[in-house]
């Protein structure tokens, strides 16, 4: 039995929704299907997701919630007639609803859960399938962290006892007193991946809008290759450090239960895409995929002797566990260390941190660096092959990148680069025409 999770570009119109209701409709052992909100239909346009978020920040400034929420109910609107389910769903009053629950919300996370809320209600009603509401089923602790256990048993009973297919919402669960908490952004590959342990699938299909995870971002390297196999663990190095066509955390619930996910393409479903399997996965190439991000900030603390002072890193660490802040690496050096974090994970806190660091380390110097980049070159080959390395700095150099910071995972099979945010795409296509082409 399948569990088939649909993003926002195979939900986003009524042609699109009935592709995915032909893949649906083909297999019929995809019983178990989470969706995505209505994503972008062209380049330029808004996900619903987006446009709810923005009614509730603007309701919080003394908007008017009516007036924002009429062009996405006009969305859904032109969904339902499209798959001829208006009768079916009663927009006009889940509408109303919806206006009075985001007035009364203290949090975006009630407004943000609605797309995907009316996207699985409008596709179940064209399949002739099961609702179920995520906020039955996915469980989140008062203070917003996500409970897994509890979610797999009650998600387990709920969702086996059905007869006919289901489709749920992805995105979103609820607290025990039924408050209404999203996981992070793209987090319905989660849902999916939550409901694929629960029913214990024997696969968990993950539908987008391309052929399968692709050797680096698509959007900067031109027509990069499919990965045709992905294990688990590179898998997770990939999509931690940037390759956002899966969420970082949709492994763990799949994990524990040895599902392999499928990545396929709704707009070319006889592409078999990518396999993510357990276990370590023999490639042909040195090189599995490589990935990044921008917008992170380097620390550099300098202080002669640092090495030999007692409890130095753990007073600086300190220093960022009193401010709540978790750091990516800490490379260091004869006198030095460098600490990387990620710019929305300093907000506007960056004076504080260095007050901090100064008071409890004594540093000789602080130097900031911000707009960096940071990239991944991932693989299970590179573990027993010299020299990988030595070719990636000789790709960046020959392109006239300049490298801030290096890390090599003790996995052996990531090599981690920081480089000036402006380097970034020059950076990821010298590595992909090294290593890939
Ligand atoms: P969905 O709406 O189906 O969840 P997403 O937009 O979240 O889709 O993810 C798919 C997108 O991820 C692709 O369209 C592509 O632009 C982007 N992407 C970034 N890195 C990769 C990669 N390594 N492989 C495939 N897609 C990638
Ligand atoms: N709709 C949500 C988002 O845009 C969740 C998802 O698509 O996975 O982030
Ligand atoms: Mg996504």
């Amino acid at each position: 039995m399948k569990v088939c999770k649909f993003g926002g570009s195979s939900m986003a119109s009524s042609e699109t929704i009935k592709k995915v209701a032909a893949v649906i409709r083909s297999d019929d052992s995809r019983k178990y299907i989470v969706v995505s909100a209505p994503g972008k239909r062209f380049s330029g346009d808004i996900k619903i997701t987006d446009s709810l978020l923005n009614t509730f920040a603007e309701s919080k400034k003394g908007g008017n919630i009516h007036a924002l929420l009429a062009p996405i109910k006009a969305r859904f609107v032109e969904i339902a007639e499209g798959l001829e389910v208006q009768d079916k769903v009663d927009l006009e009053s889940i509408f109303k609803e919806i206006e009075a629950g985001i007035a009364a919300s203290s949090i975006p996370d009630y407004a943000a859960a609605q797309g995907e809320r009316l996207s699985a209600m409008l596709l179940a009603a064209y399949l002739g399938f099961e609702f179920v509401d995520a906020k039955e089923v996915v469980r989140f602790s008062d203070n917003g962290s996500f409970n897994a256990e509890y979610t797999n048993d009650v998600a387990r009973k709920h969702l086996l006892a059905k007869e006919s297919g289901v489709v749920m919402p992805g995105f979103y669960g609820s607290t025990s007193v039924g408050q209404i908490r999203t996981f992070s952004r793209g987090g319905s590959d989660v849902s999916g991946a939550i409901v694929a342990r629960a029913v214990k699938a024997d696969i968990y299909e993950n539908w987008t809008d391309v052929n399968g995870f692709l050797t680096a971002d698509p959007r900067i390297v031109e027509n990069p290759r499919k990965i045709p196999e992905l294990s688990y663990r590179e898998l997770r190095e990939l999509s931690y450090m940037g390759a956002n066509v899966l969420h970082p955390e949709s492994i763990f619930p799949v994990r524990k239960a040895n599902i392999p996910i499928n990545i396929r393409n709704t707009f070319e479903p006889e592409n078999p895409g990518t396999m993510i399997l357990p276990g370590v996965i023999q490639h042909d190439r040195l090189i599995t995929g490589i990935a990044g991000k921008k917008g992170f900030v380097s620390i550099l603390i300098e202080k002669s002797m640092m090495n030999n002072e007692i409890g130095f890193t753990r007073k600086l660490l300190s220093v960022l566990e009193n401010l709540n802040m978790s750091f990516e690496h800490l490379p260091s050096g004869i006198d030095t260390m460098n600490l990387i974090l990620s710019g929305s994970e300093i907000g506007g806190k960056l004076q504080e941190l260095i007050g901090g660091i100064r008071e409890a380390v004594s540093p000789d110097r602080v130097e900031v660096q911000s707009d960096l980049a940071l990239i991944a070159t991932v693989g299970h080959g590179m573990a027993y092959r010299p020299g990988t390395a030595s070719r990636l700095f000789t790709a960046l150099s020959r392109a006239g990148v300049n490298i801030k910071m290096i890390d090599q995972g003790s996995s052996e099979m990531n090599i981690i680069v920081a480089v000036k945010g402006d380097d970034y795409e020059r950076a990821i296509n010298a590595i992909y025409e090294e290593f890939i082409n």
